[in-house]
């Protein structure tokens, strides 16, 4: 695509909360197949030694040959370890469970905080063409989610729309501060989005007005409903916009691509 308001280099996102199962690699997955679906051209970078979003989006650990620990750790270039999706325009970095020491094998490296930052500025990058890059982050304040952040221009928080789904946000907020006053002043809050939202329960209206009363405009409109297509998905190694293009949940995620894009060309403009 031509389009002249497209950016020319990529935007870094890390989708980032410390909480486990709040929906960050469903959030990365299926906003990245949307974005992709857009016509823009995404990249994935599964900085979670689980490996869920590499699993989501169909590549299996056999062959996961270089991964995001070799791209950190071994300097292997980004050609080798790029890797194309089935989903048209979505590219992966995948990870394996090889990465659950990096954090402990990072400390010892004086650039520990920019590997992250420093392999997505090789110039290789440039010949991809990828308009977004989406960091999924591991449930953790750790030196890798530090890496995403130094990396990236922006955090996108997922928000579990359930009981003390605020609790924690403060220190990831501190950490942002942190890589802010250290290694990256640019570093913007991209937004925070609402998922497993079920709107015939108190709790998820709860949740959400709590979310927009504390923290207002970083909210985004659309929010991400409970829908078990979207749970589904991943067992078929598939964004659930092409495994169930009708759900629900695949409505939502576009919606929220859209949201993300028309901040966008506010900003670029
Ligand atoms: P995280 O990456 O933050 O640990 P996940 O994205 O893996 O969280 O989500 C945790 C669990 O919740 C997964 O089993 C996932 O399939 C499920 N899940 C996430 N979002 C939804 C949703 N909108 N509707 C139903 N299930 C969801
Ligand atoms: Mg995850």
């Amino acid at each position: 695509m031509s389009d002249p308001t497209r950016p020319r280099a990529p935007r870094i996102i890390a989708v980032a909360n410390q909480k486990g199962g709040v929906g960050k690699t469903t959030t990365t997955i299926n906003l990245g197949a949307a974005l992709a679906e857009q016509g823009l051209n995404v990249l994935v970078v599964d900085l979670d030694p689980q490996g869920n979003a590499s699993t989501g989006l169909g590549i299996e650990p056999t062959d996961r040959e270089y991964t995001t620990y070799e791209l950190l750790l071994d300097d292997i270039p980004l050609p080798e370890v790029i890797q194309k999706t089935d989903t048209e325009n979505l590219s992966l970095i995948p990870a394996t469970v090889d990465l659950s020491s990096a954090d402990i094998e990072l400390i010892a490296n004086e650039k520990r905080s920019y590997l992250l930052h420093d392999a997505l500025r090789q110039p290789a990058i440039d010949e991809y063409g990828f308009d977004i890059v989406l960091i999924d982050c591991p449930p953790s304040l750790n030196l890798l989610t530090v890496n995403a952040m130094v990396a990236a221009h922006s955090v996108l928080v997922p928000l579990q729309s359930e009981f003390f789904a605020l609790e924690g946000l403060s220190q990831l907020m501190m950490t942002i501060r942190e890589v802010r006053q250290s290694a990256n002043p640019n570093l913007r809050i991209e937004g925070v989005v609402l998922t497993m939202y079920d709107a015939r329960n108190n709790l998820s209206q709860q949740v959400e007005d709590d979310a927009r009363s504390n923290l207002g405009e970083l909210v985004y409109r659309t929010v991400i409903p409970r829908n078990v297509r979207v749970s589904e998905a991943p067992s078929y190694a598939l964004p659930v916009l092409k495994y169930d293009s009708a759900s629900k949940g695949a409505a939502a995620y576009r919606a929220l691509a859209q949201e993300l894009l028309s901040t966008y060309t506010k900003t670029a403009a």
